[in-house]
């Protein structure tokens, strides 16, 4: 149980979950200072806001710890090797994540140590490289057809922590969590936890492919009734078999083919469960058509079979997973469908931000123009490019790191036409596109899948899907008025 009354709390960074961070932290009686780097009028105004709640901000500082601090609850971003975090260690000042401190205070009501709250709602959770979001809504989406009150939560939507101190019962919740929230949160203990994948990413932050893997598969540490892993990644069984879980809980694969005894998979087009079995003569349950799966791409089966051995671990039945996933829509700039100008496909998959992710679109695709580029965060491009060659018509860059790209490319696709445009400003997604359509050519895809992050050129990935859609509708008007 966590006592938060009378402790002097710093909680690092005046972002969303950072404020409400700091709301949750002020409700439980702790004395709150929030610290940021920033100074715009942006951080001020916020300042302002939580300043009028008897918090105390700092800005212009996020090095030094305030004197007296006994806890420090940090923002997703922050990077463990942060001067804050060393002047933590130093004065032995404990660090919780957003999501340790969900955890902690699950069931609590202001004031009161957590747990006085009543049982609080078990965790369905899920990481991954890819897919976390997608695959924790079609979970929400599966539990509510079961009569749940389940919410999708976690690195989307609503900070966890604010679900967690709703006076609204929820009966369980589906939980996205990012390999940084995992870093800083020692002592989730989930219901059932997935990971869905495993590539390279945010290496600048975890430092090496070794401690983000170890972040990612701390998800299962504890876990009661099932750790679901991917059969065609074995480094995320890998992390199921050194996690150190309670006594009875199992290890439950996902595969896009024939399931073995313990796993979910696809047989005839039909998603069927081995697992879960509730009647002993039959080998196994059938859940769902592949065609109930929008979109049915090979990677997004994946995530549907996640989110069913989740749901099938907390006990939903067979036509609830099947109604959920018939009833599910994914977000928008994932691999959405913008428009056909001149017979030539324009999809917008901004959320593509790491390679893993554009190299399952671009697998989606024959003959491609690729508009790729933006911030790498430390990856190397060879390999995309290497297995994506054979379907480039050309390739389109733009943003900062775009030379990385252009690199590979020229070792792994030497007759793939390169135009880079050597811009970085927002505008330059309009000439992408302008550029793109003048290579394409009749049954071809324009694919904006950037293989990197969004923030040198837009504020996030849905600026960025909304700067291509922009785009793509200017240019379809711009060609019917030639036609007329
Ligand atoms: P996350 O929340 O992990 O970022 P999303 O569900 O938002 O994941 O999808 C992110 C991107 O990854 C999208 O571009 C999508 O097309 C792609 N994607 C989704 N699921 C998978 C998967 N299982 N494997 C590879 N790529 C995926």
């Amino acid at each position: 149980l966590t006592d938060l009354r009378g402790k002097r709390v710093t909680v690092a960074g005046l972002g969303v979950s950072g404020v409400s961070a700091a709301r949750a932290l002020k409700r439980m009686g702790a004395e709150v200072t929030v610290v940021d780097g920033g100074d715009s009028d942006a951080h001020r105004e916020r300042a302002a806001e939580l300043g009028a709640q008897d918090v105390t901000v700092r800005l212009a500082d996020a090095e030094t710890l305030p004197s007296g601090t006994e806890l420090i609850v940090t923002s997703p971003g922050w990077k463990p090797q942060s001067p804050l975090f060393a002047a933590a260690g130093e004065a032995g000042v404990p660090v919780w994540g957003d999501v340790e401190l969900a955890w902690r205070l699950r069931g609590a009501r202001p004031g009161e140590p957590a747990g006085s709250g009543g049982p609080p709602a078990p965790w369905l959770a899920v990481t991954g490289t890819n897919g976390k979001t997608t695959t924790v809504q079609m979970l929400a989406s599966i539990l509510g057809a079961a009569g749940l009150r389940a919410p999708a939560v976690g690195n989307i939507g609503t900070p966890l922590i604010d679900v967690v101190l709703a006076e609204e019962h929820y009966d369980v919740l589906a939980v996205e969590l990012s390999s940084y929230q995992l870093h800083w949160a020692p002592s989730l203990r989930a219901h059932s936890a997935a990971v869905l994948n495993l590539a390279p990413d945010h290496l600048d932050w975890h430092g090496s492919m070794q401690a983000y893997a170890a972040d990612k598969g701390r998800i299962y540490e504890g876990n009661q009734i099932a750790c679901v892993y991917n059969c065609a990644d074995p480094a995320t069984e890998e992390l199921v078999r050194g996690a150190d879980v309670e006594e009875g809980c199992r290890a439950i694969g996902f595969t896009l083919g024939t399931p073995g005894p313990s796993e979910l998979g696809v047989v005839d087009g039909i998603l069927v469960d081995r697992a879960f079995v509730e009647n002993r003569r039959e080998q196994a349950q059938e859940l769902a058509e592949v065609s109930d799966v929008t979109p049915a791409a090979p990677h997004n089966i994946a995530n549907a079979l996640a989110a069913a051995a989740l749901a099938r671990a907390y006990g939903v039945p067979p036509s609830a997973v099947r109604d959920g996933l018939r009833a599910f829509r994914p977000d928008a700039h994932r691999i959405a469908h913008v428009a056909d100008v001149d017979g030539v496909a324009y999809v917008d998959d901004s959320k593509a931000t790491n390679t893993h992710a554009t190299q399952a679109s671009l697998a989606a695709y024959d003959s491609i123009v690729w508009i790729a580029g933006g911030l790498a965060k430390g990856a190397t491009f060879d390999e995309l490019v290497r297995e994506s060659a054979p379907r480039l018509r050309a390739a389109v860059l733009i943003g900062a790191d775009r030379r990385l790209i252009h690199e590979a490319l020229t070792r792994h696709a030497p007759d793939v036409p390169v135009v880079d445009l050597e811009r970085t400003d927002t505008g330059a997604m309009a000439a992408a596109v302008r550029e793109a359509a003048r290579l394409a050519r009749h049954g071809d895809t324009v694919l904006m899948a950037p293989a990197c992050a969004s923030m040198d050129m837009f504020v996030n990935y849905n600026a960025r899907g909304d700067a291509f859609t922009d785009a793509v509708r200017a240019l379809a008007e711009a060609r019917s008025h030639e036609v007329e």
